[in-house]
């Protein structure tokens, strides 16, 4: 039996200046599970944006004001409260996530919340440890720079780890004493808006973090808007060029975090147990909606057929299930939309001949009203095929086969995007050689997935620009500026 929606979810409204208010149009969320209507959500439109911009750029430029007036240190302890208030709330996160979402809870309890947490003490503590230099150019000079707040950053984010990926970007803004426009995804809006009531009973002042729910327009008025100074995305290749481009127009700072096609090689000498989990792992976990979804597997020919056999025999216990049952693994694809491209995915890489070993097909829970799909394997890949080219954003794993790792290598290679990547081998010094060859923002070693807050996160290629997490994020959040005081 899948759980009916835990308590009833009030209708989703916009935040602004510390005020929530409706939108003139509404839409609904959906939970994926059970394919019914958790609440319905305000609409920001472009007036809507406006005023959210207005509220922000108003809070940044009063110097006199409670944000511009607070040391770092303070500010790092305002983010500290939200990150206390977040931990507090966690189950309640937790269950709005995977109601939204899909994902299961043991994800969003175990693995998003404590993570959004992380995150936003690692950039609580480095608000006080963003500085200038001092700089020796002459006797008669003193001259030094500053770092200083971009400004009003605009933040829209995807559907895959809504509330991950905001703290991602809130946390560094935030600590930095910039102003926020927050737009999470129209499919996944509620962990944001009840993050929203958390910072304003943190104490965060009015204007400094506004969230706008909707859609592309939403998401456009944003980026065209020009009294914001930066734009903080991550989602699809398309829409992140859609946003360079437009953003070109106000010449606002972009930070990209796109799409990915992420190679898993697995050496004939590596853990073969320990890389059958993680190349489950490296698929499965998040419904394969995760834009580092080890998607693509490398496997040497001489151990293949015996690591296939351990590779689907896992899969076929992982069948998808009730997302708030904390046994679950797999949960609801996000939506029907979602779930018909994966479905179509499949269907092209059984017509282009790979082979399919394991799963394939829509799942039917209690009624078949919600979105799942087996974990799905393919055999017999070729590195050309649609499967293994386009970002399928689901639980579909490309195994192909290969007998010299260098030209694995170059394989994993030759695709548009550059994520991530992994290698499984017991020959350390080879796997640090292969890491040095492979065009990838994160490669692991023995490993999938793992990720800290305090380390860099983001793509090369077309997988987008900018890293986050860490502290050279603090270098997008903030302008450097030269002082040169005469002294002769
Ligand atoms: P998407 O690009 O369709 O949407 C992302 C966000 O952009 C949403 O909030 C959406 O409303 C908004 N949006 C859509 N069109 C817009 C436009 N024209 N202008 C401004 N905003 C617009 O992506 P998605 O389907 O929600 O998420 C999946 C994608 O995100 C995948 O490609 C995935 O790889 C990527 N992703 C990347 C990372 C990363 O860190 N690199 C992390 C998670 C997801």
């Amino acid at each position: 039996m899948l759980t009916a929606t835990k308590s009833r979810i009030a209708p989703g409204r916009l935040l602004v200046n510390n005020e929530w208010t409706d939108g003139e149009r509404q839409f609904e969320t959906i939970n994926p599970a059970t394919g019914e209507v958790l609440t319905q959500i305000a609409e920001a439109s472009k007036q809507d944006v406006d005023r959210a911009v207005r509220a922000a750029r108003r809070s940044f430029e009063d110097r006199s004001g409670p944000w511009r007036k607070m040391t770092a240190s303070e500010r790092g302890r305002l983010v500290w409260k939200l990150a206390d208030l977040a931990e507090k709330n966690i189950d309640e996160l937790a269950e709005l996530e995977t109601q939204d979402n899909g994902k299961p809870i043991f994800e969003s309890r175990y693995v998003d919340m404590p993570m959004v947490a992380d995150v936003l003490r690692y950039y609580a503590g480095l608000s006080t440890k963003i500085h200038g230099e001092t700089v020796n150019t002459n006797e008669t000079a003193f001259t030094y720079t500053l770092r200083e707040p971009v400004g009003v950053v605009g933040m829209i984010v995807p559907w895959n780890f809504p509330l991950l990926l905001a703290s991602w970007k809130l946390g560094p803004a935030l600590a930095c004493g910039n102003t926020v426009v927050l737009k999470p995804a129209e499919q996944t809006p509620l962990t944001a808006l009840r993050f929203g009531e958390l910072a304003i009973e943190a104490g965060f002042p009015a204007g400094v973090l506004n969230i706008v729910t909707g859609g592309s327009e939403t998401g456009r008025a944003i980026v065209q808007h020009p009294d914001i100074n930066k734009v903080a995305f991550t989602g699809s290749t398309t829409v992140g060029k859609e946003i360079m481009r437009s953003a070109a127009d106000t010449l606002k700072r972009v930070t990209l975090e796109l799409g990915g096609k992420s190679p898993n090689i697995v050496c004939a000498d590596s853990d073969l147990d320990g890389a059958v989990r993680g190349a489950i792992n490296g698929i499965f976990y998040g419904k394969g909606e995760v834009c580092n979804a080890g998607s693509r597997l490398f496997i040497e020919s001489k151990v293949r057929d015996e690591f296939t056999e351990k590779l689907v025999a896992r899969a076929k216990k992982m069948q998808p299930a009730d997302p708030l049952d904390p046994k679950t693994r797999m949960g609801a694809i996000v939506s029907q939309e979602q779930m018909q491209t994966v479905l179509d995915y499949i269907e092209t890489g059984k017509k282009e001949g790979a082979k399919l070993i394991s799963g394939g097909n829509r799942v039917s829970l209690d009624g078949g009203k919600g979105f799942f799909i087996e974990p799905t394997i393919f055999s017999d890949v070729k590195n050309d095929m649609t499967i293994a080219r386009e970002e399928i954003f689901g639980p579909v794993l490309s195994m192909i086969s290969f007998d010299d790792v260098e030209q694995a290598v170059e394989q994993a290679n030759q695709n548009p995007y550059g994520l991530a990547a992994a290698v499984w081998t017991r020959d350390i010094k080879r796997a640090h050689q292969i890491s040095r060859m492979l065009r990838a923002g994160t490669v692991w070693i023995n490993t999938y997935g793992l990720m800290d807050a305090a380390l860099p996160f983001g793509g090369y290629k077309q997988s987008g620009f900018g890293r986050e997490l860490g502290a050279h994020a603090v270098e997008h959040y903030t302008e450097l500026k030269t002082v040169w005081l005469n002294m002769a």
